[in-house]
């Protein structure tokens, strides 16, 4: 069975997290998407994250009607355990050891979360240890993604150059390491924006799950600390291109 593991803080979790793994789900036939709230995001330390559990109860209400979506407690905080960052690479390991060895696990990430993967714990191994798949937003273009690499993953500039404004879609091969690029999502959330909409009293309207919503409401969540979310531009086409071991194929 295809696997994906799809990690987020998901605060909340909302349409764009769904659409993310349907989207996925369709192009990668997976069978199963573990949904993972982390207890400590290492990137996110910059504000308060609200509390692991009611994070870990809106994915598992937003995930509920989607026999495939599973949420997971992969990186809940463990009782008496001193509190410290999830690390994707010891996650992934550790589910890949839960599961029967013909699975074939992927890692699905959204494109602004990969454009960060440099600065992730041991980002070239993690890469060369579990497949990607990075959904693409639009505006970003696949020089981009190849410029993001952690350094020692990183094509060369003169082959990275001729794809500055190229739209993100199709496989990106280097060595070991294989990134799936999905085009095709473009649900304009974000949990920021929900926050900040929710602080100020505004409805949710259908941006997350009902259940969610209603989570939302009855536990008082977000009702302070109103934060101003980026604005995402306009779609742009897709072409498919592929870099294999520094050669580069390109088809639209
Ligand atoms: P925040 O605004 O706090 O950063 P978020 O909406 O980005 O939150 P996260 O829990 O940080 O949500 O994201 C989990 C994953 O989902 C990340 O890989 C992120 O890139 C992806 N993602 C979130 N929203 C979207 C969206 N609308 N379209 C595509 N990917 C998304
Ligand atoms: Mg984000």
């Amino acid at each position: 069975m295809n696997v994906a593991i799809f990690g987020g803080t998901f605060d909340p979790l909302h349409r764009g997290h769904l659409a993310v793994a349907q989207a996925a789900q369709e192009r990668f036939h997976l069978g199963r998407i573990y949904f993972v709230p982390a207890d400590v995001p290492p990137h996110k330390q910059r504000r308060p994250v609200t509390a692991f559990h009611h994070r870990y109860a809106m994915v598992a209400l937003g995930t509920a009607g989607h026999a495939s979506f599973v949420p997971s407690l992969l990186e809940a905080p463990s009782p008496g355990a001193l509190r410290a960052p999830n690390y994707s690479l010891e996650t992934v390991r550790r589910l890949r050891a839960s599961l029967p060895k013909r699975d074939r696990l992927f890692f699905l990430i959204g494109v602004d979360a990969f454009m960060e993967i440099g600065t992730w714990h041991k980002a070239d191994e993690l890469l060369q240890e579990v497949e990607f798949i990075v959904v693409s937003r639009p505006g970003y273009s696949l020089a981009d993604l190849a410029d993001a690499l952690p350094e020692a993953l990183r094509p060369a500039a003169s082959i990275r150059r001729p794809f500055q404004g190229t739209p993100v879609d199709g496989d990106l091969v280097l060595g070991r390491v294989v990134i799936h690029i999905l085009p095709e999502v473009t649900e304009k959330v974000s949990a920021t924006q929900l926050r900040s909409a929710a602080a100020k009293g505004r409805s949710l309207g259908k941006l997350v799950p009902e259940p969610v919503a209603e989570y939302i409401r009855k536990m008082h969540l977000y009702r302070q600390a109103a934060e101003v979310a980026a604005p995402i531009s306009a779609r742009q086409s897709t072409k498919v291109i592929s870099i294999r071991h520094g050669k580069r194929k390109h088809s639209s």
